[in-house]
């Protein structure tokens, strides 16, 4: 070939070409270079014309290269003086792209640059770096592990997060291969992965994707999320690799769990309660049931065919389809629950409650479904008829039995009226003391008889519906008068103070029941009495504020200090026999029927009863009645309540009778038992000093000659008793000796007072009030 064919070859070459000689200084060390020849390619990639360099130096054509590149020029030196063949990649300014450039050296001095555009190439790797980067971070972002595996060799490569999402660092898992991954997941999903993987390499399915469970390294399983797919084939179609991604989805997997079991838990309860529900998509009108609406309704959930609605209407017992019908035609926001009957799978007649129509709207506030439920009742509907017969018939037996009790408090009420007629005949003929007392407990014991009787006719009045009210004018203060007289005798007895508050307020012209209304509030009344041993009664009559349709409404309030009431028995007062203590009834005596008379009574009366109470501490029964009234109203306030009655306090007094004279004793004890005060008599001063060592007394009526211990000596004894306890005790002197100085002598002694014999009535009942008053 001769020489022209070769240059011509090197011209039209796709390669740039550049042939140089190497310029060295006198120390032969490279600092310049000379272009012998290039190619036309070389003129296109450097933008260099070959007429305007060969020949030239690169000092002359670029002057300032020596000193910016002399590394340069002293690395082609070294290809040019040693004949080593170097390689790089470069970027050419001019022509805007890469070259690959090879530098060879043909002879001692001399080298040739060939370049090759890469262009192409740099960028195509620059993108893919780009690329790289770009799932690198995409990945750390989403925190998602990823595997590489060589499926023939079983070489595998992981990234830190897949060892992370196992609670390890790559390093502590290494060194990686397929089995690294065998060896922490849960045998079982190891099975579903494997036979995932079969289907994937038989070409069956493009995506491998399992969740599995690895063990953690805290000991405990984590759900995973496993994706891959076949990323090169072998030439005879085997999978060569394989890369995917592994993702953390424990979080995910609990929520699915939990999820399903509130479902399974929302099922169940509607299995057990019977309840079914519904919903309604707005968007595609599709119907979905609970499973227990199939059931509700003896529908076969897999033989139903055509809308859900459509069979309903088939199994509605036709006489409620018109229920049914108008309850749809009602708009949603006044939808309200409803009853209907269907004719179940069994033919049975089952009974259906239904709420329709709750819109379920999305965040925005679209609706997006309408929901309803229903609930199969029958069981419930069986036993409310059951007890409504079973009421119905307790009724008309509670009827029965009050109008017996009434009919028979009235058949023993006309022989009582007879007996108790005759006792009080027989009590106006002359009798001897014993009858008298025989005749006196039978009045008591009849007038009890005769009260309990009236309450069981009250108790029966009441149950039977038959208690008719009066309606006639009702005077408040007369009322509380007369039944505080009811128990002036055992207040006095007991000493108590009593005393009522009437509301200013109160209308004048009330009309109503009176009596009822005394009957109330002489039980209360008669009750803080029974339970009162000392201390005080106060009854309180008032208007309460907002009358009840214009009428005038009452409360009555009767506190005491009385034993009160334990907190547990508060509820059992207003029941019929019902007493808190049953040895109450020993004690104080009573049927426990009282308070749930005056209950019935007051609840006739449009009112209510109430107590509040503390044991060992008293208590407060309220009560309240409604009332009529005639044309005048008072309206003034009332808040300011204001005294109108106070009882002067009648103390029952105890009083000890020294006397040893028979006539004398007997004149005392009349006058003592006229006003029903407690004595104890004795005989002597012995006997008187020994009955006041062991009880109190209001006062001593001491008479002054004695045998065993005289009055003199008998006061000094208790004045020195008194002494050691604390008290004084009123002893009246009572002697037959009425001169002058006695009187003296008997204050000396340590007497308080002196009442001389024979003792006239009225001045022994002013001596007896002057020393026992407070
Ligand atoms: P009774 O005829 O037994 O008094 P009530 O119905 O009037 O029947 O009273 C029922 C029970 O309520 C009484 O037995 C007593 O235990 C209790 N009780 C009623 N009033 C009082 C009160 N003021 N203080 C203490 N206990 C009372």
């Amino acid at each position: 070939m001769s020489d022209n064919f070769y240059k011509k070859l090197i011209q039209e070459s796709p390669i740039g070409y550049a042939y140089h000689k190497i310029i060295c200084d006198k120390d032969d060390i490279p600092c310049d270079f000379e272009f012998l020849e290039v190619n036309a390619k070389f003129e296109e990639f450097t933008k260099l014309k070959g007429v305007d360099i060969v020949g030239r130096r690169i000092s002359e054509i670029l002057p300032d290269i020596t000193t910016y590149e002399i590394d340069k020029i002293k690395f082609l030196g070294d290809v040019a003086i040693n004949g080593v063949t170097k390689e790089y990649e470069e970027f050419s300014e001019p022509y805007q792209g890469w070259f690959k450039v090879n530098v060879s050296s043909p002879e001692k001095y001399y080298f040739v640059m060939h370049f090759i555009d890469i262009s192409k190439e740099m960028s195509q790797l620059a993108e893919l770096q780009k690329n790289r980067e770009k799932i690198t971070n995409i990945l750390n972002a989403t925190n998602v592990g990823t595997w590489e595996w060589n499926i023939q060799t079983g070489e595998t490569e992981f990234n830190e997060r897949w060892a992370e999402v196992i609670g390890y660092s790559l390093e502590e898992i290494s060194p990686i291969s397929i089995e690294t991954w065998r060896r922490f997941v849960h045998p079982e999903d190891f099975k579903i992965s494997e036979n995932q993987l079969k289907r994937v390499f038989d070409r069956e399915i493009n995506y491998y994707d399992v969740d599995c469970r690895m063990k953690h390294k805290d000991g405990r399983l984590v759900w995973v999320h496993d994706r891959g797919k076949v990323t090169s084939w072998t030439v005879d179609g085997k999978p060569l690799t394989m890369s995917g991604t592994h993702t953390d989805i424990n979080g995910h997997k609990q929520t699915e769990y939990e999820l399903a079991n509130r479902e399974a838990t929302l099922k169940e309860a509607q299995r057990i309660g019977q309840m079914g529900s519904w919903s309604w998509n707005l968007k595609n009108s599709e119907v979905v049931w609970s499973d227990e609406m199939y059931n509700i309704f003896g529908i076969d959930k897999d033989s139903i065919s055509g809308r859900l609605g459509d069979a309903i209407s088939k199994v509605i017992y036709p006489e409620d389809l018109h229920i049914v019908q108008a309850e749809n035609a009602v708009p949603i926001s006044e939808k309200k629950p409803f009853e209907y009957r269907i004719i179940h799978s069994d033919n049975s007649i089952h009974h259906i409650w239904a709420k329709n129509g709750e819109v379920i709207y999305d965040e925005l506030q679209n609706p997006v479904y309408i929901e309803g439920i229903v609930q199969d009742i029958t069981q419930w509907k069986t036993i409310n008829i059951e007890l409504a017969l079973a009421k119905k018939e307790a009724e008309v037996a509670n009827t029965a039995k009050s109008k017996f009790l009434s009919n028979m408090s009235h058949e023993i009420r006309t022989p009582l009226n007879g007996f108790i007629g005759m006792i009080q005949l027989l009590e106006i003929t002359e009798l001897t003391e014993e009858q008298k007392e025989f005749i006196d407990i039978a009045k008591k014991s009849s007038a009890s008889l005769l009260s309990l009787i009236n309450d069981i006719l009250d108790y029966s009045k009441i149950e039977a519906g038959m208690m008719v009210l009066e309606m006639i004018p009702v005077d408040i203060r007369r009322i509380l008068a007369d039944s505080i007289d009811l128990f002036r005798f055992t207040i006095e007895k007991k000493g108590l103070i009593v005393e009522t508050f009437i509301g200013s307020a109160i209308p004048e012209n009330l009309m109503g029941d009176p009596f009822r209304i005394r009957q109330v509030l002489s039980n209360l009344i008669g009750n803080a009495v029974k339970y009162t041993n000392t201390g005080r009664i106060d009854i309180t009559v008032k208007k309460v504020e907002n009358p009840c349709n214009g009428k005038p409404k009452l409360e009555f309030a009767v506190t005491d200090t009385g034993i009160g009431i334990p907190p547990q028995k508060m509820e059992l007062l207003f029941k019929n026999f019902s007493q808190v203590e049953s040895s109450n009834t020993r004690i104080y005596g009573g049927t426990g029927l009282g308070l749930s008379i005056c209950k019935g009574l007051i609840e006739k009366m449009g009112g209510e009863i109430w107590v509040e109470s503390k044991e060992c501490d008293g208590s407060s029964f309220y009560f309240t009645c409604i009332l009529d009234q005639g044309t005048i109203m008072d309206d003034a306030s009332t808040t300011c309540d204001k005294v109108l009655i106070k009882f002067p306090i009648y103390k029952l007094l105890n009083l000890l009778i020294v006397e040893d004279d028979e006539i004398s004793m007997t004149v005392i004890k009349k006058f003592a038992q006229h006003k029903d005060w407690n004595l104890t008599v004795v005989q002597n001063g012995k006997e008187a000093v020994d009955a006041f060592d062991q009880m109190r007394f209001d006062a001593i009526l001491m008479d002054i000659q004695m045998p065993v211990m005289d009055g003199y000596e008998a006061t000094a004894v208790i004045r020195q008793l008194e002494r050691k306890k604390g008290i004084h005790t009123p002893i009246i002197a009572m002697t037959a000796f009425a001169l002058k100085g006695d009187k003296e002598k008997c204050l000396e002694s340590g007497m308080d007072d002196y009442l001389s014999k024979p003792i006239d009535i009225n001045d022994f009942y002013a001596m007896i009030r002057k020393w026992s008053e407070d």
